[in-house]
């Protein structure tokens, strides 16, 4: 971010930039939260980062508040209920993918284990207990 600045601006400012930058969505206040579509992060009006040009007062950009996230206003969509199911899933799906790898991970070595204790041997062992 070198070169440009973040600036300070009272709350009515930041709003006013706001609703001039983002032409997308509406902005009723500070308060109001979005959802990044670029880092996942739900953010708000006041986090939002205002970049100021280098020669200007006026504020040029709006970006996301979260590190090495430059998402704009576009990606910026409103938490709602479809929004917030679609993260929910999304979670979910994360930390089932995680599952899934955990146990593949565990079902090879178990099976490579099996495979060479079998190695030569002419009649497998009965197996003792549930299987
Ligand atoms: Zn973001």
């Amino acid at each position: 971010m070198s070169g440009l600045s973040s600036t300070t601006l009272s709350d009515e400012e930041k709003l006013d930039v706001l609703r001039r930058l983002d032409q997308f969505r509406q902005w009723q206040s500070l308060d109001q939260k979005r959802y990044c579509l670029v880092c996942g992060e739900m953010i708000t009006g006041r986090e939002i980062q205002m970049i100021e040009g280098a020669c200007g007062e006026t504020p040029l950009r709006v970006v996301c508040p979260t590190k090495h996230c430059n998402a704009m206003p576009v990606e910026w969509v409103p938490p709602t209920e479809e929004v917030l199911i679609t993260i929910a899933m999304m979670d979910a799906e994360r930390r089932w993918f995680c599952l899934v790898r955990r146990a593949g991970r565990a079902m090879q070595s178990f099976q490579r284990r099996r495979t060479s204790n079998t190695i030569g041997r002419t009649r497998p062992k009965p197996t003792l207990g549930p299987q």
